[in-house]
C-alpha cells in the first residue's frame, strides 16, 4: 500500500507519516523546505517539494506523481491564521493566506491527484469541528472556521466526482491536538489522534463516502 501525506514537516502529518513508514507502508511525503524532507528522508519517506500556496509546486506534484497509484491520500497542509476572538475581520493578506492554504490547497491537491486514485482509494482532508456549522460552539478563529467550512465544501464536491470511480473521502478532526498550530492546551498527543485516524481510515467502507468524522469514529455535523 501507499500513502501520500501532503504537508508532513512536522505535527499531525509527521506523525502519519512516521506511523504509515513504520507499519511497513510505502510513504510518498511532502515538505516545503529541506529540513522538512531530510526529517521525512530519515523515516524512510520517498519525499516530494510541496507548498500548496503556489499553482506551479502543485503542478511539480502533479506530474512527479503521474503514475503512481496511492490507496490512502492525506491532505493535511494547513494554518490556522489570526488568533482573534469575536467578529474580528481578517487583515487582506491573512485572508488570502489562510484561504489559500485551507482551501484553494486541497483544490489543488486533488484535483492533481485524482488520476493517481485506484478504485477503492480513501481521501482523507484534515478540517476541524471549528469548521462544522452544524456544530457550532463560540466564534473564535473566525477565519479559520470560515476556511475550514469551506474545506468542508471542497471535499464534500471531491466526493461526488471521485465516489463514482470507488473512491472514497472524508473530511476528519483530529482532536485538539499537542502541535504547533494546537497550542498550549491541546489535549491529545499526536500519537494518539493519529492511530485513531489511521483505524478510521482502515475500516472506512464506499458508505462513508461524503461524511465527516471525528478521531473517535462520531459523525459531525456539517
Ligand atoms: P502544524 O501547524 O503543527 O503543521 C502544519 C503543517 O502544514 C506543517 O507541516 C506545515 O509545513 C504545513 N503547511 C502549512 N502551510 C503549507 C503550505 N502552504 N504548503 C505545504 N504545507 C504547508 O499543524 P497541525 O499538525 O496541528 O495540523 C495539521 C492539520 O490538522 C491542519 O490542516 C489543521 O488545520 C488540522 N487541525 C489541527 C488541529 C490541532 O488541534 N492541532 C485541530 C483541528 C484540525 P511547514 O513546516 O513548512 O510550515
Amino acid at each position: 500500500m501507499t500513502v501520500l501525506v501532503a504537508g508532513a514537516s512536522r505535527g499531525i502529518g509527521f506523525e502519519f507519516a512516521r506511523q504509515y513508514r513504520a507499519d511497513g507502508r510505502r510513504v510518498v511525503a511532502t515538505a516545503r523546505d529541506e529540513e522538512g524532507l531530510r526529517k521525512l528522508q530519515a523515516l524512510g519517506c520517498e519525499t516530494l517539494p510541496l507548498d500548496v500556496t503556489d499553482a506551479a509546486s502543485v503542478a511539480g506534484l502533479g506530474w512527479r506523481t503521474d503514475g503512481e497509484q496511492f490507496e490512502v491520500a492525506i491532505v493535511n497542509a494547513g494554518v490556522y491564521g489570526p488568533r482573534t476572538d469575536g467578529l474580528q475581520p481578517p487583515s487582506q493578506d491573512d485572508f488570502d493566506l489562510v484561504m489559500r492554504t485551507n482551501v484553494l490547497g486541497p483544490m489543488r491537491v486533488l484535483a492533481a491527484l485524482q488520476e493517481s486514485l485506484p478504485r477503492g482509494a480513501r481521501v482523507i482532508v484534515l478540517s476541524s469541528a471549528m469548521g462544522s456549522i452544524g456544530q457550532r460552539a463560540g466564534a473564535s478563529g473566525w477565519l479559520y472556521r470560515a476556511s475550514k467550512a469551506a474545506a468542508n465544501s471542497v471535499l464534500k464536491d471531491a466526493s461526488m466526482v471521485l465516489g463514482s470511480r470507488g473512491v472514497s473521502c472524508i473530511a476528519v478532526h483530529p482532536g485538539w491536538v499537542q502541535t504547533d498550530m494546537g497550542g498550549a492546551g491541546a489535549t491529545l498527543p499526536p500519537e494518539r489522534s493519529v492511530a485513531d485516524l489511521r483505524r478510521l481510515i482502515a475500516n472506512l467502507t464506499p458508505e462513508d463516502n461524503g461524511r465527516f468524522y471525528s478521531h473517535d469514529g462520531s459523525t459531525i455535523p456539517w
